[in-house]
């Protein structure tokens, strides 16, 4: 039974690719309101990770729960109802779209994201709706936005790129994001923000699951730190004592 508290178990997980396995019999827990971070070399499974547990990938072994619920085989649509949002490595932004019309449309539940056709739909109801533009403004200011609302992504600043992601991610009030390198490509100032950004997040009762490179944020943000290096946990617990764990070290040598 999963213990009280707990948003996301992921209980022996394992995910092969033909010969591939990309991930092996990982387990973890995180607890409501953690920021938990998810470290390890290039290739060792975070992506794929994060793949499983917002149902784009089916894992070949093993459980995903979502607050004690067995979630292993929802569809993506479904798990976003219930609470699970995302962000890509590379951004995924509807580029012919202003900022507040990604917003709109995230925020529309009718809309299946994934359909940008309907997206793209000039008479799409999502645009003039009252309630929901109400909505977009409020994202749009939460996440300082508001400048930026009648701009197309790709004009912006990639920092802003990726506050307009974390926005539309958290369109529909989930109750874990999992956010996929989100400091990638951005600059010392930007990286800061991104850190107050996902603290706002948590504080407002969300749990957090971060892929990220830079130990520096990992460190400021995160209690704990689950190490994947070639597919398995290797180590687990606060940033300082994963980072002098000898099997990260070993795991780091050769990234
Ligand atoms: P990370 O995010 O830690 O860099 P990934 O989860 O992206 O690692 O990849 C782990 C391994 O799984 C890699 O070897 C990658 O090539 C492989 N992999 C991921 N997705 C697929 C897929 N859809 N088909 C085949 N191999 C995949």
């Amino acid at each position: 039974a999963p213990a009280e508290g707990e948003v996301l178990q992921v209980d022996a997980v394992s995910m092969h690719f033909r010969g591939l396995k990309a991930l092996q019999d990982v387990s973890l827990t995180v607890g409501a309101g953690e920021i938990r971070g998810i470290v390890g070399p290039n290739g060792s499974g975070k992506t794929t990770l994060f793949n499983v547990v917002s149902g784009l990938y089916r894992p070949t072994s093993g459980r995903v729960l979502l607050a004690g619920r067995d979630v292993t085989n929802a569809r993506p649509h479904v798990l976003a109802r219930l609470g699970v949002a995302r962000t890509f490595q590379n951004l995924r932004l509807f580029r012919m779209l202003t900022v507040r019309d990604n917003l709109l449309v995230a925020l529309d539940q009718t809309t299946i994201l994934s359909n940008w056709r309907y997206a793209l739909w000039p008479v799409g109801v999502w645009r003039h709706d009252r309630a929901l533009r109400a909505r977009a403004g409020e994202l749009l200011d939460r996440f300082g936005l508001a400048a930026f609302a009648g701009s197309a992504p790709g004009e912006l600043p990639y920092g802003t790129q990726r506050r307009v992601e974390i926005a539309r991610a958290m369109a529909r009030q989930p109750r874990l994001l999992l956010l996929d390198e989100p400091a990638a490509g951005l600059n010392g100032e930007e990286v800061r923000q991104l850190g107050e950004i996902v603290r706002s997040i948590r504080a407002s009762g969300v749990t957090v699951v971060i892929i990220e490179h830079n130990m520096g944020l990992v460190m400021s943000l995160c209690e704990r730190v689950t190490v994947l290096a070639s597919g398995r946990v290797i180590a687990d617990g606060s940033p300082a004592e994963v980072a002098r764990a000898p099997q990260v070290v070993e795991a780091y040598l050769g990234d």
